[in-house]
Parts: C-alpha cells; structure tokens; sequence
C-alpha cells in the first residue's frame, strides 16, 4: 500500500493526510470546496511547525512529508491510483452515501474505501461503495498523532484480508491499531467514555458533588491524566451538546436532556467552549488539574 488519498480535508482529513504523508505514504488530498484545500495546505505548515517543536522532526522528514503531499478537488484525479481511501466527509448519513456512490463510479476496483464516521457503523454505507468486500471503518481520533491509536472495524461482508492489510497499513502510519471484531457504534473508545462522561454529569448536575472533586476522584483511582471534565473540555462544549441531544432525542433520557441544556446554557451561550477557546469547566493552557496540588 503505497498511495493513499484522503477524500474531504476538514478537521480530520487533514490531520490524517499529514500523518499518513510523513510517515512516506504518497497522499493525495481532495475535497469539494478549493477554500478547505488552502485550509487545509495552511494546517500542514502548522502541522510541521508543530512536529519540529514538539516531536523532535528533522527538517528533512517534514520536507520528505510536504514532498509527499498533492491537492485536488478533481475526484477522479484524487483517486486514479489510489491503494485506498479515508474518507471525512461530514457526519450526515445523506452526504455519505452520495459521496459513496459517487467514489464507486470513479475509483479503480483495487482500492480499498475506509470511512473514519465516528457515529456510523461501516454496514450503513457498504451497499453504496459497490465493492463491500473492500470497504471498513478505519477511525481515528483527534490529534491524530498524539491519540494515535486507530480503530479497525469491517461489517459482516468486508474480506478478512483486506481488515488485515488495513490493520498493517495503520500500523505503518505511525498508529496503535484497535482491531474490532463486530459492528459496534462508538467503537471501544466512544463505547468506554460516554457512560463515564453521563454519570459524571449526572453526579455534578443533581449536586451530588462538584466537578473538580469528581476529576479527582477519578485521576487518583485510576493514574489517568484527565477527570471526566476535563475530558468534556478536551472534547469541546459543542460535540457534548450535540452527543447528549442525541442520544436524548434517541432514547427519551431526560436526564440527557437536562446535561445538554445546561452545558448549553452555562457553556456554549457564554463562549466557553473548553480547551479551543481558552476556557470550559477549566481555563487554559494551565487547568487546575495539571497543578501539582489538584490531587492533594
Ligand atoms: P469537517 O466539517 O471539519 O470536514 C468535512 C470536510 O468535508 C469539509 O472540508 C467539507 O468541505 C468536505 N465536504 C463536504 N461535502 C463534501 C463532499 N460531498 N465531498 C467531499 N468533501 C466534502 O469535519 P470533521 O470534523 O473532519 O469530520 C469528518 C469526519 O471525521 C466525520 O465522519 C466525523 O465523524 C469524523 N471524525 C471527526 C473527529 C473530530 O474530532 N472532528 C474525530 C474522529 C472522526
């Protein structure tokens, strides 16, 4: 597997492109919209910066990635070689599947589609990639390179060796693969943190006890980095909201219901958005729970 394009350069395409280029794959990177291309090239250059900074990347493996970058918004151009595809394109099972239909009529039998939805399973689009043997859900998480781990699920008609060669090709990208036996919405990482980040709501919204104690309740039983809150911040106010009101609207939970309208209300509506905009139950960059103190 030599040549990967990447099909709608937003949030996580891009982080994908870069990631896949600097660990020498040859990436082309496609989209609809010219201006989230140019978005997209200016994220590179941060990308890079970035990795020079902080992950000890020589200039010489930057240039090696940027050398290894394309990008286009001609689809059939995108795809005419491509050993296989990651697709984010937006969360809207509508938008998915003409864009499946669309990739079906266009790319070369071989390559293999991967979709990163994080709220469809693969089985909802496998009909319209005309080639379901070749198509699974390969998810990333966000920043790819630091949550690195990538989790691999087929439906029940992707070919076992065509998981496999996804598994190694992840691995080659600089990821942890996550392999996932069965369709399973939320995959493993989704599946563990939301019923932890509801009852986590439920403590702090019923007052049972405040969130700073909650966050240390948790980091001091389990060694873990974060608290419950300080996960929501690194998820961010709007994906929270969105989440609770769905799975509110899914399965009439009032208590989801009352979590979504108070981070909108104390949150979202005064701009505290979490770690993107400086501020969500903590203030960054240097939240409370960082502090040598928090645990005492
Ligand atoms: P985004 O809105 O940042 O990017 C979507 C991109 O798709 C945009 O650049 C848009 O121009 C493009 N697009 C829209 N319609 C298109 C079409 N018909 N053809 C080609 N491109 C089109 O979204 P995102 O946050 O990067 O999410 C994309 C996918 O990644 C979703 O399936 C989401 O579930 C998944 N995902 C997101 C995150 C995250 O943290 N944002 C994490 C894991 C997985």
């Amino acid at each position: 597997m030599k040549k990967i394009t990447i099909l709608g350069a937003g949030v996580l395409g891009s982080q994908i492109a870069w990631q896949a280029a600097f660990h020498g794959f040859s990436v082309t990177v496609y989209d609809i919209d010219e201006k989230a291309l140019e978005n997209a090239k200016a994220k590179h250059k941060v990308y890079a910066a970035y990795f020079k900074a902080n992950r000890g990347a020589s200039d010489e493996a930057v240039q090696h990635a940027f050398d290894h970058l394309a990008y286009t918004s001609d689809l059939a151009e995108a795809v005419k070689e491509a050993d296989l595809t990651s697709e984010s394109v937006p969360e809207v099972l509508e938008i998915k599947k003409e864009f499946y239909k669309k990739l079906a009529a266009t790319a070369p039998e071989k390559t293999i589609f991967t979709t990163n939805s994080s709220t469809m399973v693969p089985g909802q689009l496998a009909a319209e990639t005309g080639r379901p043997q070749k198509f699974l859900a390969l998810h990333f998480a966000n920043p790819v390179w630091e949550a690195n781990i990538a989790e691999v699920m087929g439906h029940s008609g992707t070919d076992k060796k065509i998981f496999d060669e996804v598994v190694s090709f992840s691995k080659a990208m600089g990821m942890v693969p996550i392999p996932i036996f069965k369709e399973q919405p939320g995959y493993v990482i989704n599946t563990l943190l939301s019923p932890l980040l509801a009852a986590a709501g439920n403590l702090f919204f019923n007052g049972v006890a405040d969130y700073k104690t909650i966050d240390k309740t948790w980091m001091i039983s389990t060694g873990a980095k974060f608290g419950p809150f300080g996960i929501m911040d690194l998820v961010g106010m709007q994906t929270m909201y969105h989440v609770m009101m769905l799975k509110a609207k899914q399965t009439g939970d009032e208590d989801a219901m009352k979590r979504a309208e108070a981070i909108k209300t104390n949150f979202i509506d005064k701009g505290k958005l979490g770690i993107s905009s400086g501020e969500g139950f903590y203030k960054y960059p240097d939240p409370a729970y960082q502090s040598p103190d928090f645990l005492k």
